[in-house]
């Protein structure tokens, strides 16, 4: 399995969030967290990523226990909404950042860069400020910060939520390209559900910080296990 959850609870002072979650997401996969808001989504992909500690529970990534390890080693790049972009660096800069940090080589932060922007078609826009570009451009940087560092797994959380409607829709294609390209394992956070449905290998639909129902978008389309499920995604009764 690319990621691992076994009875994950994690709380905020004394208020448990997420309660007792297991799940499975096996390697290459598109999974997508879903639910309303306040339902503990962005808690569990940042435990995933080790910006929040689990109270108690276990994670692995790829077979390897991280629930201790810190979040630069745990081989996951999260992509945050296209504003979290440097606005003072270009195009490349942004997406050499990590690299630089790294103490990668100029020739290895040359070619992983030109690779992302071919993926992202960024080439020509490299040399402009994050200003300069169309919100779509700037999420695909921002896509393109997460490629150069060749994660085990991408985590998304509401990447396409401050872009216009239009645009969502040409930004959801193009994630579903991007994950056919280049095959790895993905985690994508909304709470809308076209989106989930479109985009997903498996579902995991959450409340309360509970995992009410997880699998195919079909499967629970036609055969959901509860109204809650019914009424989120499932086929109109
Ligand atoms: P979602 O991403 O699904 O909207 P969150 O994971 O952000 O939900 O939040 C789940 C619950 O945890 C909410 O009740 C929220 O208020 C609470 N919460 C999230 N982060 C913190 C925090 N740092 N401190 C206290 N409570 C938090
Ligand atoms: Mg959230």
């Amino acid at each position: 399995m690319a990621v691992q959850l076994r009875n994950v609870r994690k709380s905020f002072g004394t208020v448990e969030v997420i309660h007792d979650v297991s799940m499975d997401i096996a390697a290459g996969e598109f999974a997508v967290f879903v639910g309303p808001s306040g339902c503990g989504k962005s808690t569990l992909l940042r435990t995933i990523a080790g910006l929040e500690d689990t109270s108690s529970g276990q994670i692995s990534i790829e077979e390897q226990d991280v629930t201790w390890t810190e979040p630069a080693k745990r081989g996951v790049a999260m992509v945050f909404q296209s504003y979290a972009l440097y606005p003072h660096l270009s195009v490349y800069e942004n997406m050499a950042f990590s690299l630089r940090l790294r103490r990668a080589s100029k020739r290895e932060i040359e070619e992983k860069v030109l690779e992302a922007a071919a993926i992202l078609r960024l080439e020509e826009q490299l040399h402009k400020k994050p200003s300069q570009l169309s919100g779509g451009q700037r999420q695909r940087v921002a896509i393109g910060r997460a490629i150069v560092r060749q994660p085990k797994v991408f985590l998304f959380d509401e990447p396409l939520s401050n872009l216009d409607a239009e645009l969502r829709v040409q930004m959801r294609l193009e994630l579903a390209r991007l994950h056919k390209q280049i095959g790895a394992t993905m985690i994508y956070v909304t709470h809308d559900q076209v989106e989930a449905m479109t985009l997903a290998d498996k579902i995991f639909v959450l409340k309360g910080g509970i995992v009410q129902q997880s699998g195919r978008p079909l499967d629970l389309y036609r055969d959901p296990d509860n109204r809650f499920v019914a009424g989120f995604i499932g086929s109109p009764a």
